[in-house]
C-alpha cells in the first residue's frame, strides 16, 4: 500500500468493547469526532470533540444546503454532558449543535462555531466561546483551547476560509461553515491529558509547555504542513496517537472505510514509529472504543 492506497489493513486496527469501569476511554466515530468518556466514582462525564455523525454524500455536500441528520445522530451519540469544536468547518461542526441541544450539553468552540448554534437554535445558555489559554471546568474535564492553524491542504489554501460573523441560516452549504478560529483542544482532570488537534497543523509557539500523554492526530493534508508529524511528538510528547480524519467521511458510517485519497495512514504510521520517542499508536475502526485508564 503507499500514498494512493485507499485500503485499510484490518491488521492495523485495535478492537475493543465498550468499557463499563474505565476511568478514561474514548471513541472515535469518523473524521475528527470522538467521545472522551470521564469515570471516577461510577459517574461517567461525556465530552464530544468534533462530532460527525451525519455524514453527508458528496453529492449532498456539493449541491444541496446541509442539516444534521437526526436518525444518525440518535443511532450513536445516547449521552453528552459537552461537546467541544476545534473549528467550524461543517465536517466538524455540523452535528454539534443538535447534540448539545439535545442533551442540554455545553457546546465549547470559537466565534464561529457560537454563531452557527446560534443559528441552529441551540440555547445560548448552553454556548460557551474558548479563549485560548484560559482553561474551563466540565465537571472532572478541564478544557483548555490553544491557537492552532489549519493545513493548508487545497492547493496552499485553507478551504472556506474567514469566520461566519452572524447567525448561521440552516439549512446551510458547506462552504459557509466557514474555518473561524482554529483551536488545538486540550482535556486534563482525568489520568491521562488527551490534545486533539482536528486539523494537520500546529503552532508550536502556542502549546510551549503544554503536554499531552495522547493525542487525538488528523493525518489528512499534513503533506501540506512541513514534518508535522515529527513536529508534534516534539511539541506534545504523547505516550500514545490516535490517527483521525483518515476516513472518507461522506461515505455510511456501516460501510467498510476507506482512507481519502493522499491520506496515507501507512505513512503516517511509519513516520510515528521512526521518531525517536516512538510513542504507542493505535488505529481504531469506526466507533472503536479504546480504554486510556
Ligand atoms: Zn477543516
Amino acid at each position: 500500500m503507499g500514498r494512493w492506497s485507499a485500503a485499510i489493513d484490518p491488521a492495523w486496527l485495535h478492537h475493543e468493547e465498550r468499557p463499563t469501569a474505565a476511568r478514561l476511554a474514548l471513541q472515535w466515530l469518523g473524521t475528527a469526532g470522538f467521545r472522551v468518556v470521564f469515570g471516577e466514582g461510577g459517574a461517567e462525564h461525556h465530552v464530544w470533540l468534533d462530532p460527525h455523525l451525519s455524514r453527508h454524500s458528496l453529492a449532498e455536500v456539493a449541491l444541496t444546503r446541509l442539516r444534521p441528520n437526526l436518525q444518525r445522530i440518535a443511532a450513536d451519540v445516547d449521552r453528552a454532558d459537552a461537546v467541544a469544536v476545534g473549528h467550524a468547518h461543517f465536517d466538524h461542526a455540523i452535528d454539534a449543535p443538535e447534540i448539545a441541544r439535545r442533551f442540554d450539553a455545553r457546546l465549547y468552540g470559537s466565534a464561529s462555531m457560537m454563531e452557527i448554534a446560534r443559528g441552529y437554535g441551540t440555547p445560548e445558555a448552553l454556548l460557551r466561546p474558548l479563549v485560548p489559554g484560559v482553561t474551563v471546568h466540565d465537571g472532572p474535564c478541564s478544557l483548555t483551547a490553544y491557537r492552532s492553524q489549519h493545513s493548508r491542504f487545497a492547493f496552499g489554501r485553507v478551504p472556506a476560509p474567514g469566520d461566519v460573523k452572524a447567525p448561521l441560516r440552516w439549512p446551510a452549504h458547506a462552504k459557509n461553515f466557514r474555518v473561524g478560529e482554529v483551536l488545538a483542544l486540550h482535556l486534563a482532570g482525568g489520568p491521562l491529558t488527551v490534545a486533539h488537534l482536528g486539523s494537520a497543523d500546529l503552532i508550536e509557539a502556542e502549546l510551549e509547555g503544554v503536554q499531552a500523554d495522547v493525542v487525538l492526530a488528523c493525518t489528512v493534508g499534513r503533506q501540506a504542513t512541513p514534518n508535522f508529524t515529527h513536529r508534534m511528538i516534539d511539541a506534545l510528547q504523547p505516550q500514545l496517537i490516535v490517527p483521525c480524519h483518515w476516513d472518507r467521511f461522506w461515505r455510511p458510517i456501516d460501510a467498510p472505510p476507506l482512507q481519502i485519497p493522499t491520506t496515507d495512514l501507512e505513512g503516517f504510521l511509519a513516520e510515528v514509529r521512526r521518531h525517536p520517542r516512538a510513542p504507542d499508536i493505535k488505529v481504531l475502526p469506526l466507533r472503536g472504543w479504546l480504554t486510556l485508564a
